[in-house]
């Protein structure tokens, strides 16, 4: 978890906003939405709070939430967990997915993720003592190839980590990927861990939980969020379902890390759950909107863009305008252009990030008039 120096290492998502407010650079680095999600959500959070639901919630979260997430999970996917024993409330999927690596990799375990890999699975992983195994997904589809896979997974591998749809990429893996993971898991007796945070942000694509596959269920935990799905990413309320015996294995190390979270959070996040299908369609269809807008500004500046099926995120490539070093234009941009954007090594182990050096991830929830904006000084590259 240290900087190469061996300095204590912020991460980029930290250091990428501190520079975008010191510069009054746009800032599409860290993936947050710049307008707040149904306005109802909030309200429920405030007369919760005013009817005094201000302690200690139940350590796997209130009734209520677990009841929608539950329903949630047969209404869209028809997958049935039980709301008392297969669902439990997190503090954001952050913690689920900590919990989940604490709870099922041991020193020496090894953790197979896709890399680039959404941050905090390094350190987990890290942190857990495991060896963390990486298969490359590369420009310009960033689909795993099948053969890679099956060799990265052998009888050492613990647990699969999947990302789906997945961040920096923007990649939505379908059917046959799936598939093989659920083979490989079968094959080798490991435990898939999958985090589907932006499992409705997806455009043209459904998005197809793992655990849904044959033979999947028994040995899949999924992880979820509402910062993402409803747009109150501070409000850190995550959940994770599945099968009884992984969902208590999370459960047991999640009580030692927050025991509970945020009780008067939950009744507005079970009451956004159940939403009509209209609110989940309507959100897809104007984020597919803005990142049209922003993959056209990006283009029109010169990158080669790479348009994501899924996520708030785009990743593009700045080497057409000759810039190596993604990195240092990523900290060099917001004084020099007013945008602030991600380099995607930073998802990638140092072995890896040569493949992705010069390639930028730039998040598009945001309002249409940033977006247009920030491609009004995207043009302003060199
Ligand atoms: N997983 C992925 C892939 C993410 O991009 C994020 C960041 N939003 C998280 C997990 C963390 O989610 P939360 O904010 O709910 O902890
Ligand atoms: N998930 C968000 C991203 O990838 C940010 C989360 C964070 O700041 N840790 O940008």
């Amino acid at each position: 978890l240290l900087g190469p120096d061996g300095s204590p290492a912020a991460t980029i998502f930290e250091e990428i906003t501190a520079l975008a407010a010191r510069t009054g650079a746009i800032n599409l680095g860290q993936g947050f939405p710049d307008e707040d999600g149904p306005a109802m959500m909030a309200a429920l959070a405030r007369e919760g709070i005013a009817a005094g639901r201000n302690q200690y919630a139940p350590g796997s979260g209130l009734s209520e939430l677990r009841r929608a997430v539950a329903e949630h999970q047969r209404r869209f996917y028809a997958l049935a967990p039980d709301p008392d024993t297969g669902v439990v409330v997190t503090t954001g999927a952050t913690e689920a997915i900590a919990a989940a690596v604490l709870a099922f990799v041991e020193p020496g375990d090894e953790v197979l993720t896709f890399e680039p890999f959404y941050d905090s699975y390094g350190a987990m992983v890290a942190l857990a003592g495991g060896i963390h195994r990486t298969v490359p997904l590369r420009a310009p589809d960033f689909q795993p190839d099948l053969a890679e896979l099956r060799a990265a997974v052998t009888d050492r591998t613990r647990l699969i980590l999947l990302n789906n749809p997945h961040n920096p990429t923007g990649a939505v893996f379908g059917r046959e990927v799936l598939e093989e993971i659920v083979r490989l898991a079968h094959r080798h007796d490991c435990t898939v861990v999958s985090d589907e945070v932006y499992e409705h942000l997806t455009f043209g694509v459904r998005h197809l939980p793992v655990a849904t596959l044959d033979g999947a269920w028994e040995r899949t935990l999924t992880i979820s969020s509402a910062g993402k799905t409803f747009s109150y990413t501070g409000w850190k309320v995550g959940w994770a379902s599945g099968p009884a015996p992984l969902v208590t294995a999370l459960r047991t190390v999640k009580q030692f890390l927050s025991y509970s979270s945020g009780p008067a959070f939950q009744p507005a996040v079970a009451a956004a759950l159940a939403l009509p299908d209209g609110f989940y369609a309507g959100f897809a269809a104007a984020l597919e909107a803005k990142r049209d807008l922003l993959c056209a500004g990006l283009e029109a500046a010169g990158l080669e863009v790479f348009r994501p099926s899924g996520t708030y995120f785009a990743v593009a490539d700045t080497s057409p305008l000759g810039f190596a070093d993604a990195a240092a234009l990523a900290r060099a941009m917001p004084a020099a252009v007013g945008v602030a954007g991600i380099p995607v090594s930073v998802f990638c182990h140092p072995e890896g990030a040569g493949r992705t050096r010069s390639l930028l991830r730039f998040a598009f929830c945001k309002r249409e008039d940033v977006l247009r904006e920030a491609s009004a000084r995207l043009a302003a590259l060199p």
